[in-house]
């Protein structure tokens, strides 16, 4: 259920403090950053013939050398493999025993894992929210996730998210919007999931389609919350106004031209909306055919909570309505009844999970129940992404290594989610939680050419035999050093190719500073 914003002015009693802030960077901190960067230098591909491939040519490229992991339905692995893309496609594939294809480009991948573009399904955007985090730990209290869930509390901070994007102009919206995905295109991330963000979708679009990458644009559902004990809900936001958004959503942004950019419209959870506003996002998803999101049965404490109120369960609520399709995406699935996880498995909805964001705020949602490794080991498709929070917290790296570790932890066993799994949770699966398996997801002919290139040939792959379990293990989002979406270099050794990192972030600063002054917090 950890979800962003959780900025101490806002919410003080829930927020957790940790980390430090630029300002406090020592020098020898400093210093120590200039030795990386004159390290990474060693680390950088020679990409041939400097300009960009035109996506929409018939130029070719051979990205040659990577250690490839597919992430298909064979898992298959080439150590020393060669990818031809062909405008925006996936052509050929082959190892070093093939003949090399004849190509217009090469690119030299060796000593680089070559994976395909990773898929953030469940993420906020959420970088308008002030960050008061100390660096040290004597400021820390249960966050409103901790403890099983304080349902009235998360219920009035989600309901105030949902209106923030209202407060903000076009312009400041596009300025934070692009620092933030940004830190997730650098990260490897191809495609975000937008479940509902603290800013506006219009200009969440507009970035994405600036920066090159794929995005499912969403407006947040949330018109009630569930004040404690009181066996009744207090409307927070008009229903019709939020119903006529998510219209608009789909008119302006689903199946969008640029091939980028499609809607999803969303809810926060049970203890959020109203049984009007269930039926709404139900009848304009099928009237649509658009995926659609929710947090469902995300915590301990929901079930009494909403049962109090409605009189049904929370995953009930959504059955009633006709929610439970195989088009909805619901996170942090880990407090289903034994019922309702058959019938989740029965009607295909897509688990999503957030394995590397429940430690920092005391979320107990992999090991309690252990219901998200059951899923795994059913077989269902559980993806992997990394939620959102008001500042970057890591990409699908550390999503990932979340999934591998904590399941096989919480299952009491390695074989819960192996390497390759745990990499298909972070690709393939977040596919099909978006609805675009068909196109990008995997390594494979006929697909989008979404590719990260991670730099694995340093000290930590010298003794394993399974390098991508190494990078799961030992690595980070940082590792990564090229990243291609729809045959584009996005990103080449470390670097945009579209915009400069630091006008990015210094436009972000600007737009925070005017948008913060008028946001206010919630009631
Ligand atoms: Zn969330």
């Amino acid at each position: 259920m950890s979800c962003a914003c959780l900025t101490p002015s806002w919410l003080e009693k829930v927020m957790l403090s940790i980390g430090a802030k630029d300002s406090e960077l020592s020098n020898s901190t400093l210093s120590q950053s200039n030795t990386l960067e004159q390290h990474k230098n060693t680390t950088d591909i020679k990409f041939e013939n400097d300009s960009e491939l035109n996506p929409l040519s018939n130029q070719t490229t051979l990205v040659q050398g990577g250690f490839l992991y597919t992430a298909d339905a064979n898992n298959t692995v080439i150590a020393d493999s060669w990818v031809l893309i062909k405008g925006s496609e996936i052509i050929a594939i082959g190892s070093s025993d093939d003949p090399i294809p004849e190509h217009d480009k090469l690119v030299d991948a060796k000593g680089k894992l070559l994976l395909p573009g990773l898929i953030n399904p469940h993420w906020h955007e959420s970088f308008v929210a002030p960050c008061h985090e100390s660096a040290d730990d004597s400021g820390i209290k249960p966050t409103a996730y901790s403890n099983g869930g304080d349902i009235a509390a998360l219920g009035a901070m989600f309901g105030f998210i949902s209106g923030v994007g209202q407060k903000l102009t076009l312009d400041e919206g596009i300025a934070i919007a692009r620092w933030s995905m940004w830190t997730q295109l650098r990260s490897g991330t191809t495609a975000l999931g937008d479940v509902g963000s603290a800013n506006k979708a219009d200009a969440m679009a507009t970035a994405a389609i600036e920066l090159g990458m794929r995005l499912r644009v969403s407006r947040w559902g949330s018109d009630i919350m569930l004040p404690d004990g009181t066996g009744n809900y207090k409307t927070i936001a008009d229903t019709q106004e939020q119903t006529n958004d998510w219209v608009a959503l789909i008119e302006n942004w689903h199946e969008h031209s640029s091939g980028l950019v499609g809607a999803m419209p969303s809810v926060m959870g049970a203890f959020g909306s109203s049984d009007a506003q269930l039926l709404s996002l139900a009848e304009i998803a099928h009237k649509f055919n658009v995926p659609y999101a929710t947090h469902l049965a995300p915590l301990k404490n929901e079930r009494a909570a909403v049962e109090a109120v409605f009189g049904k369960s929370p995953i009930q609520r959504f059955d009633d309505m006709g929610l439970l399709t195989d088009r909805l995406l619901a996170v942090h699935t880990a407090y289903a009844s034994e019922a309702e996880y058959q019938r989740l498995i029965a009607t295909g909805v897509n688990i999503c999970h957030s394995p590397a964001h429940y430690g920092m705020l005391g979320e107990r949602t992999v090991s309690e129940t252990g219901q998200l490794g059951r899923f795994l080991k059913d077989g269902v498709w559980v993806s992997t992404s990394t939620d959102g929070d008001i500042s970057f917290i890591g990409g699908m790296c550390e999503a990932m290594r979340g999934a591998h570790l904590g399941h096989n932890e919480a299952q009491n066993c390695n074989t819960a989610c192996p390497p390759t799994l745990a990499l298909k949770t972070g690709s393939l699966f977040g596919a099909k939680a978006l609805g675009w398996h068909d196109k990008i997801g995997s390594i494979e002919i006929g697909k989008q050419a979404d590719l990260v290139l991670v730099n694995a040939d340093d000290y930590r792959y010298k003794l394993g035999n399974h390098p991508l379990r190494t990078y799961l293990v030992t690595g980070s989002s940082h590792d990564v050093n090229s990243v291609m979406v729809a045959g584009e270099w996005l990103v080449k050794n470390g670097r945009s190719t579209r915009f400069d990192e630091a006008e990015l972030f210094a436009d972000y600063e600007k737009a925070v500073v005017s948008a913060r002054a008028r946001i206010g917090g919630p009631s």
